[in-house]
């Protein structure tokens, strides 16, 4: 993309509505505009962004053997009523009627309208086990919507539900999940720890939360700091092997790491005292196992192979598609602004003419531009007539992991400039060369 041709609205004052530092660079790097309270329109920089994540969720689900589905926004409150939710559910609702005069919801999740597909059409034991997910837009009427896409009223989530026979083939889900979570939550560059939570209303005590350290979390954690040591990273995983999901969820799970709901000081005193952290972090995701809870209310049963009818078990598994972007930055920025993790930036690599007009440097830039875009990747290419300054100014706002610097003098001597945002080192090198180290970082992910 070149930038004189995209849209990218770059503010320069820190608006005043923002209090946290992710809100604030995504409105400044133009990535969001708020529509209404909570509500926002997701300008071309936040959207390629959302995009990625949703990419990677989609394909880490895929990867755990889910299977993906796409249910309305907009739901019938009869089924909310089968569950007995309709009234319980409160002011977070947001309720509607339409023309008939029929009471409708703009879902806040779906469980209910997941089971109705389930009882529609599954009836025996040998069309499970069975994982449906979605990625798709939620509404819940906050009481204080803020910090921007953190805490929205209009959200994408990805959720996904397990049906099973027992209670044995459901924690397999449920450790299917953790793991699939984990795999999800590095491939952006995210350390997400799962914490044991509170499972609420609806007992058990199977239910974790994947929180990000930041210190502008909701919500007050406890850890083991061990855990931060700990890496997925590209090891093969057989998601149809329980042993090897309880395996690794289980190690995840071992060192202490709860939030301040299901804190336990006489646990947390028994790890070593220089390990012992507390910490503030944000909800990415929470995964959860239910039971019959939903399926017996609403009747999803299946024949098993005795012939018995039973009430299928499940659990549901959240993701906080558009809080992540919120979360990313809120874990990986500096003064300057965002620093993109690998995995999710916008544009693979920034290239910076500081002389447009300079034939020599036109050419290179081009040159650069052609290259990254033969070899599958996306540059953002800053070729507006504008002061060197600026165009540093807004290409480290956006947060590009990667930067390519051209200009009339280094070319002189056969080079440009290559930088990471991360640790602001400049390598000088050939345009070849510095092609050809973005490519292989790319590659390698
Ligand atoms: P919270 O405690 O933060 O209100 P929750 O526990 O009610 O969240 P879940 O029902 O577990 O949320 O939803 C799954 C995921 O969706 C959460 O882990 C979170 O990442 C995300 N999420 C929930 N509410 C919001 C919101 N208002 N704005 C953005 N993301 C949200
Ligand atoms: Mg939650």
């Amino acid at each position: 993309m070149r930038l004189s041709r995209y849209f990218l609205p770059v503010l320069k004052e820190n608006p005043a509505e923002a209090k946290i530092v992710s809100h604030s660079y995504m409105l400044r790097a133009g990535m969001i505009k708020q529509a209404s309270a909570g509500i926002y329109s997701w300008l071309p920089l936040g959207l390629k962004v959302l995009r990625n994540i949703e990419r990677i969720v989609n394909e880490e689900q895929i990867r755990a053997g889910h299977i993906p589905v796409l249910m309305p926004t907009v739901q019938s409150a009869d089924l909310w009523r089968e569950s007995g939710r309709f009234d319980v559910f409160g002011a977070e609702m947001l309720r509607m009627s339409d023309r008939h005069g029929r009471d409708m919801l703009y879902g806040p999740t779906n469980e209910e309208q997941i089971t109705d597909i389930i009882r529609s059409h599954v009836n025996s034991y040998k069309d499970l086990p069975l994982t449906l997910f979605q990625i798709q837009w939620k509404f819940r009427d906050e009481v204080r919507p803020r910090f921007g896409v953190m805490r929205g009223r209009e959200f994408l989530m990805k959720d996904g539900y397990n049906f099973d026979i027992d209670y044995d083939a459901a924690i397999h889900a449920y450790n299917r999940h953790m793991v699939s979570y984990l795999r999800t939550y590095e491939r952006m560059g995210l350390k997400a720890i799962p914490m044991r939570a509170d499972s609420g209303p609806i007992g058990g005590e199977d239910t974790h939360e994947f929180l990000v350290l930041a210190d502008t979390g909701e919500s007050e954690v406890f850890y083991d700091s061990a855990i931060l040591e700990m890496n997925l990273g590209d090891r093969e995983v057989n998601y149809d092997s329980v042993d090897e999901c309880a395996a690794i969820a289980k190690e995840w799970t071992t060192p202490y790491a709860r939030t301040d709901e299901t804190h336990d000081d006489a646990l947390f005193n028994e790890v070593p005292a220089e390990r012992r952290k507390t910490s503030r972090g944000i909800e990415v995701g929470q995964i959860f196992y239910f039971g019959t809870k939903y399926s017996e209310s609403m009747g999803a049963n299946v024949v098993t192979d005795t012939g018995e009818r039973v009430p299928v078990h499940m659990g549901s598994h959240g993701i906080g598609v558009s809080r992540l972007l919120g979360a990313i930055i809120e874990a990986s920025h500096d003064d300057k602004g965002i620093i993109w993790p690998e995995g999710v930036t916008p544009f693979h690599c920034g290239i910076i003419n500081l002389k447009q007009g300079d034939d020599a440097a036109d050419a290179a830039c081009e040159a650069i531009y052609q290259a990254l875009t033969d070899a599958g990747l996306e540059p953002l290419y800053d070729d507006r007539k504008e002061r060197a300054g600026g165009k540093f100014a807004s290409m480290d706002l956006i947060g590009l992991p990667w930067r390519i610097t051209v200009g009339p003098r280094g070319l002189k001597n056969g080079v440009v400039e290559l930088t990471s945002r991360k640790t602001g080192e400049n390598l000088e090198m050939t345009l070849e060369e510095a092609v050809a180290k973005v490519i292989k970082i790319y590659a390698a992910l």
